[in-house]
């Protein structure tokens, strides 16, 4: 066996743990974590703060000390300690402006655009699915602040919204721009802050000052009326004077509903683009382009095998990805398609009975809205049956994630437009009418009760 080293087992840990917790817990608790060494078989990993060690100790360290254990081989316990915020790390790399290099106060505390150096606009990985994302990327990229302004960039988790993001600060920055990355819990933070401190001006100076601004998972500001409001007028003095703004939501913007209207339609006058999960050759060259920065030789059944399986997100894509060539790593055993089994064996079971079959759907939703199946794929129009066939449409779009030409030919063979036509006024309606997510929602639940069971 190698001498392992502290960081490289906790970041092989991190991307089994990324795998076993929900997302948003991941998020909140691990993301921010750094191995630093091994003492008496146990791991010390460094945390940003108290209330996540405590967290981490009371409710994740026997899954986090059975994964460390896995990857060593041998027990090992894990302790956490609370260390300085940014630790060293790529993710936390900051990048400056030029122009900030040469004055970095002007009188407000500018901070560095921070940019994880890999997401570049170069690395990022084009097909149908994000075609038009990326070209409006591309576009304010090169022309920062004329034609679309501002750019919102919607869709799932994972898809690579960020990515994006930062690969426009990267170009920007690399142009001398002043660029700010921020999500949106930040700046709703800064601006709490902002106002018990009494520097609103400060704050207000800070985003006003940059000439692109990068904001992320904007839909952090629903219901948060007075953040909004100081939001738009942020955007509003951003925008008047042709400075480029990026936006970033995790749902359609038709569905923000909750956000003040006159947000909402200063959102729809730029370009919005929106992202969808990478068709399997998209998904293979993602896969061939992170493996090749890992600088792992992958076989390409082992590529196969994992853009077959990992639907949902390009980041359980990659991931998968990652599991396997750190278990290949830690075992020194040859990456091949056998160890690739073995090393995502349940993940591959359960995320493909995870995916409902068309006529699951089919059957819920007919019998959901009492409609017989032959009359929800005919040509009848009445309200009730109307309504229950473009609810099976959108739900065959999100869950089972059927191409819109397939999906017209199980619904009575209608033409591709008509399809995507019913489901994004599905999509529309259901932000605006609570009846109808509800509907939307009890049916999903149904149909994954019954894949639970299954
Ligand atoms: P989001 O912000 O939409 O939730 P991210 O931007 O964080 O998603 O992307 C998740 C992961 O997937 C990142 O590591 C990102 O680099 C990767 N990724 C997503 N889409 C692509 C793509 N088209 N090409 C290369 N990598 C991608
Ligand atoms: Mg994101």
């Amino acid at each position: 066996m190698k001498p392992l080293n502290p960081r490289q087992i906790w970041e092989a840990a991190l991307g089994n743990l990324e795998l076993q917790v929900s997302r948003p817990s991941y998020a909140t608790w691990l993301k921010d974590t750094v191995g630093l060494t091994i003492e008496d078989n146990r791991m010390v990993v460094g945390v940003p703060s108290p209330f996540v060690a405590q967290w981490l100790e009371r409710r994740m360290s026997s899954l986090i000390e059975n994964t460390i254990s896995q990857i060593t081989n041998q027990t090992t316990g894990v302790e956490f300690r609370v260390v300085q915020r940014h630790s060293p790390g790529p993710q936390s790399e900051s990048v400056r402006s030029p122009q900030e290099q040469r004055s970095p106060h002007q009188g407000n505390p500018a901070e560095p655009a921070k940019l994880n150096p890999r997401y570049t606009l170069e690395s990022f990985v084009v097909g149908e699915s994000n075609q038009l994302a990326y070209a409006g990327a591309l576009a304010v990229a090169s022309k920062t602040g004329s034609a679309y302004n501002p750019l919102f960039l919607y869709g799932g988790v994972g898809l690579g919204k960020t990515h994006l993001l930062h690969g426009i600060g990267h170009a920007s920055v690399n142009k001398g721009l002043r660029c700010l990355y921020v999500s949106s819990e930040q700046f709703t933070n800064e601006f709490i802050s902002s106002i018990q401190m009494k520097k609103t001006n400060e704050f207000r100076d800070k985003y006003r000052s940059v000439d692109v601004l990068l904001i992320d998972d904007i839909q952090f500001l629903r219901g948060k009326e007075a953040i909004q409001e100081s939001f738009f007028h942020t955007f509003n003095d951003l925008h008047n004077s042709n400075h480029q703004i990026v936006i970033a939501c995790d749902r359609p913007s038709a569905e923000l509903s909750p956000l003040e209207d006159r947000l909402r339609s200063r959102f729809q006058w730029g370009l919005s683009a929106d992202i969808q999960m990478p068709d399997r050759e998209t998904r293979r060259a993602i896969l061939e382009v992170k493996a090749s920065s890992i600088g792992v030789g992958v076989p390409d059944a082992v590529l196969d095998l994992i853009s077959e399986h990992f639907l949902s997100s390009v980041r359980d894509l990659e991931g998968a990805l990652n599991r396997v060539c750190a278990y290949a790593d830690l075992t020194s055993q040859p990456l091949c398609l056998d160890l690739a089994y073995r090393s995502l064996g349940d993940l591959l079971t359960t995320k493909k009975s995870l995916v409902p079959t068309p006529e699951l759907v089919i059957d819920q939703v007919s019998s959901f809205y009492n409609v017989d199946k032959r009359i929800l794929i005919s040509k009848r129009r009445d309200r009730k049956i109307a309504l229950a066939r473009q609810v099976a449409i959108y739900l065959l779009r999100e869950l089972v994630q059927m191409p819109l030409k397939e999906i017209g030919s199980l619904m009575g063979n209608r033409d591709h437009t008509t399809i995507r036509h019913a489901w994004s006024k599905t999509l529309l309606d259901r932000g605006r009418d609570a009846d109808l997510a509800t509907q939307i929602a009890i049916i999903r639940a149904a149909i994954e009760a019954l894949l639970q069971d299954s």
